[in-house]
């Protein structure tokens, strides 16, 4: 299929893509096009205007900055793939970039897309909110910070308002005490989740402390996961796994891939595994 008419700018600076956000109230951002692209050609979508802020290099690197590291919305997924300040800062996402799409989409596809578009069974969104990171949001009243746990709205539904441009994400930055871990279950790597977990830990010498578990494909956001966390922290020995499988407060309901206690099912599985990681040094 074909899309329907769209008319087409090129944004020059970020206060122009945020006015020509305002001009149309059904206008939508150009990223890396690789989910837009796909909702237009099935018609999923008809937005009247395209306005791409791909030659916004402003928004686009990877930095260290006060503790954090700062990804630019406009970065590919290659370039955070073969970011070192990535490897070494940032594992949990290291981890997490090959199951997103293939080689051809990370090399056109946006970190900034990724967390915008909210895909809920999309790996990024996921690690962001295990991460405890935070959203840089630019709109026609200037710039504002949105933590992570308050960015996932609903159903492909963030913090975003219609005006705003995601310009940045920022998440603490790894140190020698950050515990991670990543596993999903795919039909094909590649393959969007079936079901998936990101999570992070702090290792306190007897055993983890601040346990985030973000799980995604169970739901409308990725989702955490309080009790099994509470559970979790401590010792995380095989009583405390138990139980934080048994309080996996998650109601998936079925889609083409699985059916919602199938979902649940693998959510234990995936939690076992990943907390044998978080149990692992760097
Ligand atoms: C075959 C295929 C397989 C894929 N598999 C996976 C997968 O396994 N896991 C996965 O996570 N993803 C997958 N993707 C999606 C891919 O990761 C996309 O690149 C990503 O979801 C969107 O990023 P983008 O830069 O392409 O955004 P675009 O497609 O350009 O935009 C997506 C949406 O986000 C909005 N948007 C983009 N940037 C911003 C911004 N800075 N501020 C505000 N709004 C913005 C756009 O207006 C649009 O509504 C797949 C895509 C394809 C085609």
């Amino acid at each position: 299929m074909k899309p329907a008419p769209f008319a087409y700018a090129k944004a020059a600076s970020l206060n122009e893509a945020i006015g020509l956000l305002g001009e149309k109230p059904d206008a939508k951002l150009l990223a890396g096009g690789q989910s837009l692209i796909a909702t237009l050609n099935m018609r999923l979508s008809a937005p009247s205007l395209l306005i791409d802020i791909n030659g916004l290099d402003e928004l686009r690197g990877i930095r260290r900055k006060d503790g954090m590291i700062e990804i630019g919305a406009m970065t590919r997924h290659v370039e955070a793939e073969r970011s070192k300040d990535i490897v070494d800062h940032a594992p949990l996402i290291a981890k997490a970039m090959p199951h997103i799409g293939h080689p051809a989409i990370r090399n056109r596809g946006t970190m900034g897309g990724s967390v915008a578009f909210a895909d809920p069974a999309a790996e990024l969104p996921a690690c962001f909110l295990a991460l405890g990171g935070e959203a840089e949001l630019a709109g026609p009243k200037g710039k504002r910070t949105v933590k992570a746990d308050d960015f996932f709205k609903g159903l492909f539904e963030t913090a975003l308002g219609p005006q705003d441009v995601l310009t940045a994400i920022r998440i603490p930055a790894a140190d020698n005490n950050t515990r991670i871990g990543f596993a999903e279950l795919s039909r094909r790597l590649g393959d969007y989740a079936i079901v998936g977990l990101a999570a992070t830990a702090k290792a306190d010498g007897k055993g983890l402390s601040d346990v985030r578990l973000a799980f995604f494909g169970v739901g409308t956001t990725p989702a955490r996961a309080a009790k099994a966390e509470a559970a979790l922290n401590g010792a995380a020995d095989d009583k405390s796994i138990a139980a934080a499988v048994a309080q996996l407060e998650l109601n998936p309901v079925d889609d083409v891939q699985a059916t919602g206690a199938t979902k649940k099912h693998l959510a234990g599985v995936l939690l076992k595994r990943v907390v044998a990681q978080l149990k692992e040094a760097r």
